[in-house]
Parts: structure tokens; C-alpha cells; sequence
């Protein structure tokens, strides 16, 4: 298993969407970026690279790419998702807050917990969104900004999970491993 984290942070602007977690709320401002500026779907993104060390998201989605432009992060995520997947790793759990004074956001944490549990192929119970204000402290609490953190745990994908060999009626063998309190182990990197 490994863990990673992740910290991002939007201006809010005039005349833009303000979508978090996948979710459009209505308000009156909108946070700014290069894509959909989805600052809740980027710190969940920047915490699966980190896993598996895999850097930030400004490296695999530069924002001078016009390729990323106004693209949804639902994308990125699930860009990020596969990138994670290629390296033999699923997401086991995500656990996120959201930093903003306004709007209030409990409203929409059920359909952001969805969305992202649909994207990372988690049961919703598996994905955790808090929101919280700044108490009017500094630029965030005076509504300039939105910002998330996140972290996630990633665990090693079992082949076997995904295509079960069936052996008709026979009961497997419980796993006999060869676990890291085994004499001798090696420490893994
Ligand atoms: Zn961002």
C-alpha cells in the first residue's frame, strides 16, 4: 500500500463556472484555471500521482497545452486513474476537504462522493469529501479562492481479483504469504 496527498488552490473569478468535484454549483463567481479549474478533482489527482510518485498534475496536463484547455478534470482524473492502473495500482480509499467560505457546499458532497467514486471504480462509502470555511482568516477567508486537500490510499492490483480462475466448487486455499514479518525480508523500496 502507499499513500499520497494532495493540495491545490483556485482564484474565484467573474464569469466562470464554479464546478468542484465534478458537480456545477450555482454561483455567481467561478474558480480560474487553464481546464474547469475543478480544484476538489485535482487535489484527488495530484494525490494518486504522488502514490505512486508519478509527480503533479502540472507535469502530465501542462497548462500551456493547448490540448487542456477548458477540458473537463473528470477527464484528467480519469487519465490519471489508467496511469495509476498501468503501474499495477487501484485506490483504495480518498479522503478530501474543501476550503471555502462560499458558497455552502453539504448540498453537493453526496453527488461529488459519486462522481469521483464512479471515476475511480470505488464504492462512494470509500470516498471521503469534507468542506470547512477559513473563519474570514486571509485570502481564503475572505472568498478570494477556493482550495482542497486531499489524500489517498492506493493498494497493488490482484490479477487474480480481476479474473477469478474458477475452480468448480472447490474452495481456495487461503493465501499462504509470505508476509513483510517473514525472517529475512527484504525491505521493499
Ligand atoms: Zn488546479
Amino acid at each position: 500500500m502507499r499513500v499520497g496527498i494532495g493540495y491545490d488552490i483556485h482564484r474565484l473569478v467573474p464569469d466562470r463556472p464554479l464546478v468542484i468535484g465534478g458537480v456545477v454549483i450555482p454561483f455567481p463567481l467561478g474558480l480560474e484555471g487553464h481546464s474547469d479549474a475543478d480544484v476538489l478533482l485535482h487535489a484527488v489527482a495530484d494525490a494518486l500521482l504522488g502514490a505512486v510518485g508519478e509527480g503533479d498534475i502540472g507535469r502530465h496536463f501542462p497548462p500551456d497545452d493547448p490540448r487542456y484547455r477548458r477540458v473537463p478534470s473528470t477527464d484528467l482524473l480519469r487519465t490519471v486513474a489508467s496511469l495509476l492502473a498501468r503501474q499495477g495500482y487501484v485506490p483504495a480509499n480518498v479522503d478530501a476537504t474543501v476550503v471555502a467560505e462560499a458558497p455552502p457546499l453539504a448540498p453537493h458532497i453526496p453527488q461529488m462522493r459519486r462522481v469521483i467514486a464512479a471515476i475511480l471504480a470505488l464504492d462512494p462509502q470509500a470516498v471521503s469529501v469534507k468542506a470547512t470555511t477559513h473563519e474570514r482568516v486571509g485570502g481564503l477567508g475572505r472568498g478570494e479562492a477556493i482550495a482542497a486537500v486531499a489524500v489517498v490510499l492506493v493498494e497493488r492490483r490482484r490479477p487474480e481479483a480481476a479474473a477469478p480462475a474458477a475452480a468448480p466448487g472447490g474452495v481456495a486455499a487461503p493465501e499462504g504469504r509470505s508476509g513483510p514479518g517473514a525472517p529475512g525480508g527484504g525491505s521493499g523500496a
